[in-house]
């Protein structure tokens, strides 16, 4: 697809972010070219519209960019998967293990319904452990994940490994 690589150039990549020794994506060269955001967009609707999908799931915070467009464009409800105590109400959580120690991501409760099918966006897989945990946290509410969505993939970190039999789908991989 033609857009793919002008999607691929509005990524800026920042050496040495947020430590020494990682190439940081910074996806927000990306929300300045408004042909090429609309471009990533629509790629995922023209993906994800007529699969009765009823649920986008969308990760803090990059994924709180891409999902809403894509939920409305498909006729989903967003669903904000946050940093913990962040969501108000009460919540379910998951907590994921990091190179040094563990994180959490939290769901409220009552967002979603057993039984609804789920797409979950980020914009980008690195070692997969978020999604994982995503993934986990919609599973155990009984929401059938359809697939993971993310603007970039760092191949390198074998992220889709990690995600087994889950599809994957991404517009841009990064070695
Ligand atoms: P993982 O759990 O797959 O190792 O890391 C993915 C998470 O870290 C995503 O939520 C993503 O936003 C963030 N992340 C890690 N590296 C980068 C990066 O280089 N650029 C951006 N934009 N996000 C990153």
């Amino acid at each position: 697809d033609p857009r793919i690589s002008k999607i691929s150039s509005a990524i800026r990549v920042i050496p040495n972010f947020p430590k020494p020794g990682i190439m940081f994506q910074d996806i927000t060269t990306l929300l300045l070219d408004t042909k090429a955001f609309r471009d990533s967009i629509d790629l995922f609707v023209e993906r994800y519209r007529g699969k009765d999908i009823s649920v986008v799931a969308g990760i803090e915070a990059r994924g709180f960019i891409f999902g809403p467009p894509i939920a409305l464009a498909i006729g989903a409800k967003f669903v904000p998967v946050r940093k913990p105590n962040k969501l108000p109400g009460d919540v379910i959580s998951e907590e994921y293990s990091l190179e040094y120690g563990t994180d959490k991501i939290e769901m409220h409760v009552g967002a979603v319904q057993a039984g609804e099918r789920s797409l979950i966006i980020d914009d980008l897989i690195a070692t997969g452990g978020t999604l994982c945990a995503a993934i986990r946290l919609l599973e155990r509410v009984g929401v059938h994940v359809v697939e993971c969505a993310c603007v970039i993939e760092l191949p390198e970190l074998k992220g889709r490994e990690r995600l087994g039999d889950k599809p994957l789908f991404v517009l841009v991989s990064s070695t």
